[in-house]
Protein backbone atom coordinates (compact mmCIF):
# COMPACT_ATOMS: atom_id res chain seq x y z
CA UNK A 1 0.00 0.00 0.00
CA UNK A 2 1.42 3.58 -0.91
CA UNK A 3 0.56 6.80 0.29
CA UNK A 4 1.25 10.00 -0.81
CA UNK A 5 1.56 12.84 2.26
CA UNK A 6 2.26 16.40 2.26
CA UNK A 7 3.89 17.43 5.70
CA UNK A 8 6.25 19.31 8.00
CA UNK A 9 9.00 16.78 9.82
CA UNK A 10 8.05 17.56 13.77
CA UNK A 11 11.05 15.41 15.25
CA UNK A 12 13.98 12.83 13.73
CA UNK A 13 15.63 10.18 15.75
CA UNK A 14 18.55 8.26 14.22
CA UNK A 15 17.96 4.47 14.58
CA UNK A 16 21.52 3.87 12.55
CA UNK A 17 23.94 5.23 10.88
CA UNK A 18 21.35 5.10 7.62
CA UNK A 19 18.05 4.78 8.83
CA UNK A 20 16.00 7.71 10.26
CA UNK A 21 13.12 7.60 12.16
CA UNK A 22 10.58 10.73 11.55
CA UNK A 23 7.75 12.01 12.71
CA UNK A 24 5.47 13.56 10.35
CA UNK A 25 2.60 16.23 10.76
CA UNK A 26 0.59 15.60 7.74
CA UNK A 27 -2.45 17.82 6.22
CA UNK A 28 -4.31 14.07 5.18
CA UNK A 29 -3.70 11.72 8.29
CA UNK A 30 -2.40 13.97 10.95
CA UNK A 31 0.82 12.72 13.06
CA UNK A 32 2.52 9.57 11.47
CA UNK A 33 6.02 7.86 12.42
CA UNK A 34 8.36 6.64 9.23
CA UNK A 35 11.12 5.63 8.46
CA UNK A 36 13.72 6.65 6.08
CA UNK A 37 16.37 4.63 4.81
CA UNK A 38 19.47 5.72 3.62
CA UNK A 39 18.66 9.23 4.93
CA UNK A 40 22.30 9.92 6.01
CA UNK A 41 23.27 9.66 2.42
CA UNK A 42 23.54 13.39 0.94
CA UNK A 43 23.07 11.49 -2.38
CA UNK A 44 19.64 10.51 -1.34
CA UNK A 45 16.62 13.08 -2.44
CA UNK A 46 15.09 11.72 0.90
CA UNK A 47 17.67 12.75 3.46
CA UNK A 48 17.03 16.53 1.63
CA UNK A 49 13.46 16.08 2.74
CA UNK A 50 14.03 13.80 6.07
CA UNK A 51 15.32 16.54 8.54
CA UNK A 52 13.44 18.65 11.09
CA UNK A 53 11.24 21.64 10.42
CA UNK A 54 11.31 20.51 6.31
CA UNK A 55 7.87 20.58 4.70
CA UNK A 56 7.24 18.20 1.69
CA UNK A 57 6.10 15.83 -0.01
CA UNK A 58 6.15 11.81 0.63
CA UNK A 59 5.44 9.02 -0.54
CA UNK A 60 5.47 6.06 1.98
CA UNK A 61 4.47 2.75 2.10
CA UNK A 62 3.71 0.17 4.49
CA UNK A 63 6.00 -3.06 5.94
CA UNK A 64 4.90 -4.84 8.64
CA UNK A 65 3.30 -2.13 11.27
CA UNK A 66 5.57 1.05 10.07
CA UNK A 67 5.76 3.06 7.52
CA UNK A 68 8.79 3.89 5.43
CA UNK A 69 10.37 6.78 2.86
CA UNK A 70 9.88 5.26 -0.85
CA UNK A 71 9.97 8.90 -2.23
CA UNK A 72 10.48 12.62 -0.51
CA UNK A 73 10.22 15.81 -2.21
CA UNK A 74 10.98 18.75 -0.26
CA UNK A 75 8.85 21.80 -0.81
CA UNK A 76 10.52 24.27 2.07
CA UNK A 77 13.91 23.12 4.44
CA UNK A 78 13.25 26.79 6.31
CA UNK A 79 16.69 26.47 5.84
CA UNK A 80 17.69 29.83 7.58
CA UNK A 81 15.68 28.82 11.08
CA UNK A 82 18.75 26.57 11.26
CA UNK A 83 21.03 29.90 11.41
CA UNK A 84 20.32 30.70 14.87
CA UNK A 85 19.85 29.04 18.23
CA UNK A 86 16.97 30.89 19.68
CA UNK A 87 14.83 30.13 16.31
CA UNK A 88 16.03 26.56 16.09
CA UNK A 89 15.08 26.00 20.00
CA UNK A 90 11.72 28.13 19.41
CA UNK A 91 11.08 25.78 16.42
CA UNK A 92 11.62 23.03 18.61
CA UNK A 93 9.71 23.98 20.93
CA UNK A 94 6.55 24.41 18.68
CA UNK A 95 6.93 20.76 17.06
CA UNK A 96 7.19 19.27 20.50
CA UNK A 97 3.61 20.79 20.87
CA UNK A 98 2.71 19.09 18.14
CA UNK A 99 4.11 15.57 19.09
CA UNK A 100 2.49 16.05 22.13
CA UNK A 101 -0.77 16.96 21.18
CA UNK A 102 -1.35 15.52 17.51
CA UNK A 103 -2.73 12.56 16.88
CA UNK A 104 -4.02 10.40 13.78
CA UNK A 105 -6.89 12.78 12.88
CA UNK A 106 -5.95 15.48 10.44
CA UNK A 107 -5.92 19.02 11.88
CA UNK A 108 -5.56 21.79 8.67
CA UNK A 109 -5.35 24.72 11.11
CA UNK A 110 -2.88 23.43 13.62
CA UNK A 111 -0.31 22.57 10.56
CA UNK A 112 -1.47 25.83 8.98
CA UNK A 113 -0.61 27.42 12.19
CA UNK A 114 2.79 25.33 12.82
CA UNK A 115 3.66 26.44 9.08
CA UNK A 116 3.20 30.12 9.16
CA UNK A 117 4.90 29.93 13.00
CA UNK A 118 7.83 28.52 10.87
CA UNK A 119 7.99 30.63 7.86
CA UNK A 120 8.04 33.54 10.11
CA UNK A 121 10.79 32.30 12.49
CA UNK A 122 12.91 32.10 8.71
CA UNK A 123 12.06 35.08 7.34
CA UNK A 124 13.86 36.95 11.11
CA UNK A 125 10.90 40.24 11.27
CA UNK A 126 9.12 39.02 14.25
CA UNK A 127 10.76 38.51 17.34
CA UNK A 128 10.91 35.14 18.71
CA UNK A 129 9.00 36.11 21.42
CA UNK A 130 6.03 37.24 19.82
CA UNK A 131 5.93 33.95 17.37
CA UNK A 132 5.94 32.01 19.95
CA UNK A 133 3.06 33.84 22.50
CA UNK A 134 0.94 33.92 19.32
CA UNK A 135 1.67 30.58 18.21
CA UNK A 136 1.11 29.14 22.19
CA UNK A 137 -2.36 31.43 22.39
CA UNK A 138 -3.73 29.85 19.16
CA UNK A 139 -2.50 25.93 19.47
CA UNK A 140 -4.42 26.39 22.82
CA UNK A 141 -7.90 27.77 21.21
CA UNK A 142 -7.22 24.65 18.46
CA UNK A 143 -6.70 22.08 20.83
CA UNK A 144 -9.51 22.43 22.49
CA UNK A 145 -8.82 25.26 25.26
CA UNK A 146 -10.57 28.80 24.29
CA UNK A 147 -9.98 30.75 27.05
CA UNK A 148 -13.01 32.89 27.54
CA UNK A 149 -11.44 36.42 27.37
CA UNK A 150 -14.52 38.68 26.18
CA UNK A 151 -15.85 39.60 29.68
CA UNK A 152 -15.20 39.52 33.20
CA UNK A 153 -16.51 36.07 34.17
CA UNK A 154 -18.44 37.65 37.60
CA UNK A 155 -19.56 41.15 36.36
CA UNK A 156 -19.81 40.79 32.65
CA UNK A 157 -17.21 43.69 32.21
CA UNK A 158 -15.34 44.05 29.23
CA UNK A 159 -12.65 46.93 29.13
CA UNK A 160 -9.76 47.10 32.17
CA UNK A 161 -7.70 45.32 34.08
CA UNK A 162 -8.08 41.59 34.36
CA UNK A 163 -6.91 38.54 35.32
CA UNK A 164 -6.54 35.32 33.29
CA UNK A 165 -7.62 32.25 35.35
CA UNK A 166 -5.21 29.80 34.54
CA UNK A 167 -6.84 26.53 35.27
CA UNK A 168 -10.78 27.32 33.65
CA UNK A 169 -9.74 29.97 31.09
CA UNK A 170 -11.57 33.24 32.84
CA UNK A 171 -11.00 36.09 33.42
CA UNK A 172 -11.92 38.11 36.96
CA UNK A 173 -11.80 42.53 35.93
CA UNK A 174 -9.88 44.41 38.88
CA UNK A 175 -13.18 45.14 40.70
CA UNK A 176 -14.63 41.62 40.85
CA UNK A 177 -11.37 40.34 42.47
CA UNK A 178 -10.78 43.08 44.94
CA UNK A 179 -14.37 41.51 46.22
CA UNK A 180 -13.54 37.99 46.38
CA UNK A 181 -12.90 36.48 49.39
CA UNK A 182 -10.63 34.36 47.84
CA UNK A 183 -7.86 36.03 45.79
CA UNK A 184 -4.92 34.08 43.88
CA UNK A 185 -2.66 35.54 46.98
CA UNK A 186 -4.31 33.69 49.67
CA UNK A 187 -1.78 31.64 50.95
CA UNK A 188 -2.44 27.84 50.95
CA UNK A 189 -4.78 28.32 47.95
CA UNK A 190 -3.49 26.89 44.55
CA UNK A 191 -4.23 29.42 42.15
CA UNK A 192 -2.50 30.42 39.12
CA UNK A 193 -3.26 33.43 37.22
CA UNK A 194 -1.55 36.02 34.91
CA UNK A 195 -2.08 40.10 34.62
CA UNK A 196 -3.90 41.08 31.79
CA UNK A 197 -4.09 44.65 31.78
CA UNK A 198 -6.14 46.36 28.50
CA UNK A 199 -3.62 46.16 26.01
CA UNK A 200 -2.21 42.79 26.37
CA UNK A 201 -5.93 41.73 26.89
CA UNK A 202 -6.68 42.99 23.09
CA UNK A 203 -3.52 41.20 21.95
CA UNK A 204 -5.14 38.05 23.18
CA UNK A 205 -8.51 38.54 21.71
CA UNK A 206 -6.97 39.86 18.47
CA UNK A 207 -4.67 36.42 18.51
CA UNK A 208 -7.32 33.94 19.28
CA UNK A 209 -9.96 35.42 16.65
CA UNK A 210 -7.60 36.62 13.76
CA UNK A 211 -7.64 35.49 10.27
CA UNK A 212 -4.21 32.77 10.47
CA UNK A 213 -2.45 34.98 7.99
CA UNK A 214 -2.86 38.00 10.02
CA UNK A 215 -1.08 36.09 13.48
CA UNK A 216 1.76 39.11 13.76
CA UNK A 217 -0.22 41.81 12.85
CA UNK A 218 -0.24 43.11 16.00
CA UNK A 219 2.56 45.13 18.45
CA UNK A 220 3.20 45.07 22.04
CA UNK A 221 5.60 47.51 24.51
CA UNK A 222 8.51 45.24 25.19
CA UNK A 223 6.41 45.41 28.77
CA UNK A 224 3.36 44.20 27.44
CA UNK A 225 4.93 41.39 25.23
CA UNK A 226 6.40 40.35 28.06
CA UNK A 227 3.13 39.72 29.99
CA UNK A 228 1.49 38.39 26.95
CA UNK A 229 3.98 36.05 26.35
CA UNK A 230 4.12 34.74 30.19
CA UNK A 231 0.10 34.41 30.17
CA UNK A 232 0.96 32.65 26.65
CA UNK A 233 3.11 29.77 27.87
CA UNK A 234 1.83 29.28 31.44
CA UNK A 235 -2.28 28.65 29.83
CA UNK A 236 -0.86 26.27 27.51
CA UNK A 237 1.97 24.65 29.91
CA UNK A 238 -1.18 24.16 32.30
CA UNK A 239 -3.52 23.15 29.50
CA UNK A 240 -1.15 20.31 28.34
CA UNK A 241 -0.93 19.61 31.68
CA UNK A 242 3.20 19.43 30.82
CA UNK A 243 6.18 21.26 30.02
CA UNK A 244 8.68 20.40 27.26
CA UNK A 245 12.77 20.41 27.89
CA UNK A 246 12.86 21.77 24.45
CA UNK A 247 10.50 25.15 26.03
CA UNK A 248 13.58 25.10 29.16
CA UNK A 249 15.71 25.08 26.71
CA UNK A 250 14.54 27.83 24.59
CA UNK A 251 14.51 30.06 27.63
CA UNK A 252 18.39 29.37 28.52
CA UNK A 253 19.40 30.26 25.01
CA UNK A 254 16.51 33.00 24.61
CA UNK A 255 18.70 34.76 27.89
CA UNK A 256 22.43 34.17 26.21
ZN1 LIG B 1 -15.86 41.84 37.13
Amino acid sequence: MILEVTGLVTRTVDLSESDRMISLFTAEKGMISAVARGSKNYANRAMAAAQLFCYGRFLLYRRGDKYWVKEAELIESFYAIRQDIVRTALCSYLCDVLNDTATAQPEPELLRLALNALHAAASGRFQPVQIKAAFEWRAAALLGFMPDVTACRDCGRTEGNFMLYVMDGTIVCDECRASLAEGPEQPGEHVVAELLPPGVLHAVRYVLFCPQEKLLSFRLSDEEMHLFARAAETYLTNQLERTFRSLQFYHQVEEL
